[in-house]
This record gives C-alpha cells, structure tokens and sequence, in this order.
C-alpha cells in the first residue's frame, strides 16, 4: 500500500470502521460529487479509450442490486417480497415477508472492470405500485442524473429487457416529459430491436 500511494512515510492505515464512521458523517450529495470527478478525470486522461463500444460508446451497464433485508418494515420505503417455504419441523406450508433495499447502480464497463458512475435507491413509492416499476421509476431519475453528470458522454446503455420493452410503452408519458431527448439519445443506442417492437 505504501509502494502503491507512493508514500514511504505511511506508517498506518484507518481500521474500515473509522473509514465507515467518517464517510457516514459527509453529504452522500458530496460523495458523489468526488466520484464523478474521479471518473472524468480517468476518462479524460484517456486511460480506457480502448474499450469503447465501436471506437465511440461508453457501455454503461444498468441493474439492480440489494443492499439490507430486514425481518421488519424499516421505513415507508422498503421493498417487500413474501416467499412460501415448508416448515421443517411441522410440513407446513408457511409465508415470510422479508423487507429490503434495493438500489439502481449504473457501472461504467472497461474490460473486466466495473466502475460505478451513478446509484439511485429504489423506493417502494406506494403500496400498489410493483417493484418492477419502482425500479423503472429509478431508472428515470437514475438516467437523467447520468445525463446531468455527463452531459456530452456517448453512451450505450447495457440492460435487461425490462427497461427496453417498459420504455418503449412509456413512450407517451416520455415524449411529455423534459427528459425525452435525454432517454431517447440513451435508448436508441440501447437495444434498436426492443425500441423498434
Ligand atoms: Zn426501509
């Protein structure tokens, strides 16, 4: 570590839990300002020119991850899933409802390194509203994010199905919002296929 900072004299490093302590008292608005520096910085330097999508594209891959689960309802926001199970001590059939949090990542890919660019959470928003759409609702705000962050960045969007086919049907309520041309430019370049069906 000392060789790879470049720093002879260090003699220490902080335990991850002081790191943890530290960094859970700063703006997360902060922190995420320090990343995106971090990666126009890399990507000016011009150090993974080589993996771009056709010589032109950054591919961006886009999912979902879980991050806490909980026996109990933490907050308005957590996510809940109910899974049935057998009881192995009495053969019943019984149901648990766990509660989680989930969070939208976006990855930058070079070679067979992820690095992340943006993360928005996603929230259960009501209780009628499913979580497959809550995570689309996360895309949105997760896209326009990457768009403010990277204003001029050519980007191809990585991602499952659901958000090709979804967008598509959303088309309408897009074309009505302020980030149509921002999701549009992203979409185009995402899956040619889904958009055009
Ligand atoms: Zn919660």
């Amino acid at each position: 570590m000392r060789k790879w900072l470049g720093n002879e004299d260090l003699e220490e490093l902080p335990h991850y839990d002081t790191i943890n302590d530290f960094l859970s008292r700063m703006d997360p608005a902060e922190l995420e300002k320090i990343r995106t520096y971090m990666i126009k910085e890399l990507l000016k330097k011009r150090c993974f020119d080589s993996y771009r999508i056709n010589g032109k594209y950054w591919g961006i891959a886009i999912d979902g991850t879980g991050i806490f689960t909980f026996d109990k309802k933490h907050c308005e926001h957590c996510l809940k899933r109910e899974y049935k199970y057998t009881d192995k001590e009495t053969g019943e059939e019984k149901t648990k409802i766990i509660y989680m949090h989930h969070v939208l990542e976006a990855k930058l890919i070079v070679g067979n390194m992820v690095l992340s660019v943006a993360s928005e959470f996603i929230e259960n928003e009501s209780e009628d509203v499913e979580k497959l759409d809550c995570e689309l609702n996360a895309f949105y705000r997760l896209a326009t994010r990457l768009k403010d962050s990277f204003k001029r960045l050519p980007i191809c969007i990585i991602a499952d199905s659901l958000y090709a086919c979804k967008m598509y049907l959303n088309n309408a309520r897009l074309i009505n919002g302020t980030t149509y041309s921002v999701l549009r430019k992203i979409v185009s370049k995402a899956s040619p296929m889904s958009f055009k069906r």
